[in-house]
């Protein structure tokens, strides 16, 4: 049984059928990625409006962020630039995951065929705690010189990300759940996360469950990667890790991350970049965020338009290679967006 106590959600806005969802665009490239996925969603007829939420420096912006996520149950974002490097203004982003008890963060990392990559025919599930650990944000210099930062891990938050890691790797017939740490180092901690994922694999004896040092585990992903299934971490090893994996198959700008807690999601490309240096040139690759798009169409319920916009996103990159410069490409942004937006409009690839 869950450890957490669930409280009752409140109903989410549904107006004749219409999702509404909070926008966030952030900064760097979130606006102008945010534009692209607006333009596909009108070719596409998805049936979604967005409420859109620019967090400027107030914290009333972050108030008024989280009230609409909570009306509206789904949000898609971009990466909000933290830019004091002050110890007292916390890091938007962090904020509103733990606001809103975004407790698990999914990533799954499957490579595109036909997109250069250094790794072929990846298809892992990265599901890291993303509430706590090194994210707990509570730092302090106790005396001169001396500065001290506390990683949080507890046993009811271990004990859900193992659960859903399982449940996850149950209901997508996924065959092994490897729970990553550094518990010979910090073995009260990453000893606990290590422990509650090996008592729920108990409860899942027909899902392997081992367990990987998170040294191994960067350098097994470089040399063999295939042999990842579904991977469990802590929220830090989770950021480096994610990292690693997109970079092996493509970069920033494919993959998008889910986060999810009991009430909420929120939707985001998958390594959380702000992109400052490439904004306004054109440049940024779209997919990551219309990937995030397709995952909440999904999560809302509306399969068949996200079924229509992944073969969109899929024939333009994999079949007629149109790519952006981060994948080796000479196509604008817009040029890609166009292309999937053409081939939205062609009968043969609409699930209907
Ligand atoms: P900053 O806030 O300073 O921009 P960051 O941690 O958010 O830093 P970035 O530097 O934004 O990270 O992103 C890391 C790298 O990934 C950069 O080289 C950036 O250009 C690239 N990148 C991120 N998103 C995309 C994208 N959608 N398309 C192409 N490249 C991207």
């Amino acid at each position: 049984t869950p450890l957490i106590k669930k409280v009752a959600a409140i109903p989410v806005a549904l107006y004749g059928g219409r999702h509404a969802v909070t926008m966030l665009p952030g900064g760097g490239i979130g606006p102008e990625l945010m534009g692209y996925v607006r333009e596909v969603f009108k070719y596409a007829g998805a049936p979604v409006d967005f409420e859109v939420v620019e967090i400027g420096d107030e914290n009333t912006d972050l108030e008024y962020a989280l009230t609409s996520i909570k009306r509206n149950g789904v949000a898609i974002k971009g990466n909000i630039e933290t830019k004091s490097e002050s110890a007292s203004v916390v890091s938007r982003n962090v904020a509103i995951r733990n606001e809103l008890d975004l407790f698990v963060n999914v990533l799954h990392c499957k490579s595109y065929p036909g997109v250069p990559a250094r790794q072929k025919d990846i298809d892992i599930v990265i599901i890291r705690q993303n509430t706590e650990g090194e994210y707990a944000m509570l730092e302090h210099e106790s005396v001169d010189g001396v500065i001290e930062s506390m990683k949080v891990v507890t046993t009811s938050n271990s004990d859900r990300v193992a659960r859903f890691a399982f449940e996850y790797a149950k209901k997508n017939g996924r065959k092994k759940v490897t729970t990553i740490h550094k518990a010979n180092i910090m073995k009260l901690s990453d000893g606990l996360f290590l422990e509650t994922s090996k008592r729920i694999a108990k409860d899942y004896p027909e899902i392997e469950h081992n367990d990987m040092i998170i040294d191994n585990c960067c350098m097994q992903l470089v040399s063999k990667p295939h042999q990842f299934d579904v991977m469990i971490m802590t929220n830090l090893y989770g950021s480096i890790v994610s990292n690693v994996v997109c970079g092996l198959i493509g970069g920033a700008g494919l993959l998008s991350g889910k986060n999810y807690g009991d009430h909420y999601a929120i939707f985001e490309p998958g390594t959380r970049n702000t992109g400052t240096a490439i904004a306004g040139k054109n440049i940024a690759n779209p997919i990551a965020m219309l990937s995030a798009s397709v995952a909440m169409l999904k999560h809302l319920g509306h399969t068949q338009h996200a079924e229509l916009i992944q073969r969109a996103i899929e024939k333009t990159i994999c079949e007629e290679k149109i790519h952006t410069p981060d994948l080796g490409g000479t196509a604008k942004s817009t040029d890609v967006v166009q292309r999937i937006i053409d081939n939205i409009l062609q009968a043969d690839i609409r699930p209907w």
